[in-house]
């Protein structure tokens, strides 16, 4: 197994789709500066083969974020949660494990603390914002259907939303819906920024004039910029570099208005809602009219669930005898992961008996199955209508990972099970099974420990 990513038909003249959207988008938006000007967040994933393989942009984009850090004592990137898995599906622990691992991933990059975390697909509940307050972020964004109030909701400025206990409430921006809407859907409304300025922008500051300063968000897909529409980078590098300038608008991102503006208003929260399903996070459990017909997705929840209740639930087990703070040493690999701390130095703050190698070797194996755990439930496996597809068989493969590595230090049987509950998962056209996937994946680890004599190494997957 290695990190290596098979050709992809559809991406040529490039080797596969990581390379053409770095050239079509990161590549050309960091060479104009564009990501020192807008807010934005990339995954954790994205950015490890970034900095593998195009170590320039990467590195542009960094300095580009840690310029503002320097400048205006807040930066401009905001944090992700770490495997963009829908957060209001996950139980507490995980979510405190997505944004932990997410806040240490950006601090290992970026070298300061985030004040922002962008939720997967904007997907929020109360406890989400609990645990993002908890861990020291101060703000989220938010589609304005998301939240309510009494007095219409302007917009034009982020509100408080209140949360239990003495915690202080949670700053959340709303992104101005048209504006959104018409940058990532309608083609021509981007065409030119003068233009784009005149009879988007402009219109949506006229409705009042009461002197005070008044903010605007757009909220797209960052790849939107160049990949899926053509000439997009060097709109936004026009737009962020004069257009919006010459008529006295001028650019911010939610740190750097925090920093000299505060909320006024509370505002109460629609909790299991999304930016990208109308039917709150159905897309992500189920079917609903988003993708119709796709009758694998229920199964898929229900069968990856369980599979981590067991997996969880074998690691308890096993460091039971070994430490009581097991969840917390789970946050805490991700240091090791970075490369920031060795496996060693992480038990030895954990653990006060001394460990043979072999136990050593244990906790290593049932700490990378926690790490292909958590990605099972990356969001995209559940995001399209189609269950033959790389995303929901990648989900399904890294299960199959941590299944076998928690067999291997557990003893147990939990294969038979996977298979029976990921027979279930069907796609509808092509009559593909999860049982399928799940036991090609299952069966190469087996074959690659054979081979090698070795045990896998997450942070050498295949691409996803
Ligand atoms: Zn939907």
């Amino acid at each position: 197994m290695s990190g290596h990513i098979p050709d992809e038909q559809g991406a040529e003249p490039y080797r596969n789709w990581n390379e053409r959207i770095h050239a079509e988008c990161y590549l050309p938006n960091a060479d104009l500066g564009n990501f020192g000007k807008v807010s934005f967040n990339i995954g954790p994933t994205l950015l490890n083969w970034m900095e593998e393989y195009d170590p320039h942009t990467y590195q542009a984009i960094i300095t580009q974020e840690k310029l503002n850090f320097e400048q205006y004592g807040v930066g401009n990137g905001m944090a992700q949660a770490y495997n963009h898995i829908i957060l209001p599906l996950a139980n507490k622990r995980d979510k405190i494990t997505q944004i932990q691992w997410g806040i240490a991933d950006f601090q290992h990059r970026f070298g300061h603390m985030p004040l922002g975390m962008w939720l997967p697909e904007t997907a929020v509940d109360m406890e989400t914002l609990v645990d993002l307050a908890d861990n020291q972020i101060k703000f989220t964004i938010l589609a304005p259907w998301q939240v309510e109030a009494q007095e219409p909701i302007s917009g034009d400025e982020p509100y408080w939303v209140a949360l239990p206990g003495d915690r202080d409430p949670m700053i959340v921006f709303l992104y101005n819906r048209g504006l959104s809407t018409s940058v990532s859907f309608q083609n021509d409304a981007t065409r030119n920024a003068d233009q784009f300025v005149e009879q988007w922008v402009m219109p949506s500051f006229m409705s009042s004039s009461d002197g005070q300063d008044r903010l605007q968000l757009i909220a797209s897909d960052g790849e939107l910029y160049g990949h899926h529409k053509t000439y997009r980078d060097k709109f936004l590098a026009h737009m962020l570099n004069g257009a919006l300038h010459r008529r006295q608008v001028e650019i911010t991102y939610p740190g750097l208005w925090l920093r000299d503006h505060q909320p006024s208003k509370f505002i109460k929260l629609n909790e299991y809602t999304s930016w990208s399903c109308h039917h709150g996070i159905v897309r992500w459990m189920g079917e609903c009219d988003c993708t119709p017909g796709a009758s694998w997705k229920a199964p898929l929840r229900w069968g990856l669930e369980k599979l981590a209740e067991d997996v969880d639930e074998e690691y308890q087990r096993f460091m039971t005898s070994y430490t009581r703070l097991k969840w917390q040493l789970r946050n805490d690999y991700i240091h090791v992961f970075l490369g920031e701390i060795s496996l060693n130095e992480l038990l030895e703050r954990y653990i006060k008996q001394s460990l043979t190698n072999g136990e050593k070797e244990n906790i290593s194996k049932l700490l990378a199955a926690q790490f292909e755990r958590q990605r099972i439930f990356t969001s995209c496996g559940w995001f399209f209508d189609s269950f033959h597809r790389i995303e929901p068989q990648n989900n399904i493969a890294y299960a199959a990972q941590a299944v076998w590595l928690t067999e291997q230090v557990a003893g147990v049987d939990l294969k038979a099970k996977a298979i029976a509950l990921l027979r279930k998962v069907q796609d509808q056209r092509t009559g593909l099974r999860g049982d399928t996937v799940f036991l090609e994946r299952y069966q190469r680890m087996q074959t690659f420990a054979e081979d090698k004599n070795a045990y896998f190494n997450p942070s050498s997957s295949f691409s996803n």
